[in-house]
């Protein structure tokens, strides 16, 4: 990272309203400043952030994964991005499990993932086939 960015990363971190602990352990001194100048972005990022982080490494996992399972290939999903109806789907129970269930789906044609939110009996006979796999 260029030095410039670097700096401008430490201000608009020591900025931020949402991570008022940062600056005051700036300002009082229990970070030094040149100790804030080694600091990654992980280290700057308010507990709020960290937070949404680790469940976002987490849901990474879980896709990753997926991946490693398979799942099963359908032409119930229709790619936005290529447009294309060759896509594999997984359903992973995210909450409770009075909860509709996520499902993760992969494009087969150009690789483009996302999330769907299915009602369980709107995949039928298919959902029967996943109900033994674990995540
Ligand atoms: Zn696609």
């Amino acid at each position: 990272m260029k030095y410039r960015n670097r700096v401008r990363s430490r201000i608009s971190n020591l900025k931020d309203p949402k991570n008022p602990a940062l600056r005051r352990n700036v300002l009082c001194g229990a970070i030094e400043p040149g100790l804030i100048a080694r600091m990654t972005a992980e280290e700057m990022a308010s507990d709020e952030l960290k937070q949404l982080r680790s469940a976002m490494t987490q849901e990474a996992i879980r896709e990753h994964q997926m991946a490693k399972t398979g799942g099963t290939v359908t032409d119930l999903f229709q790619c936005g991005k290529c447009k294309k109806k060759n896509c594999t789907y997984n359903q992973v129970q995210t909450r409770s499990a009075d909860e509709p269930m996520t499902t993760f789906v992969l494009c087969n044609e150009c690789g483009n993932r996302w999330k769907a939110r299915l009602a369980k009996r709107s995949l039928g006979t298919a959902q029967l086939s996943l109900a033994g796999l674990q995540l």
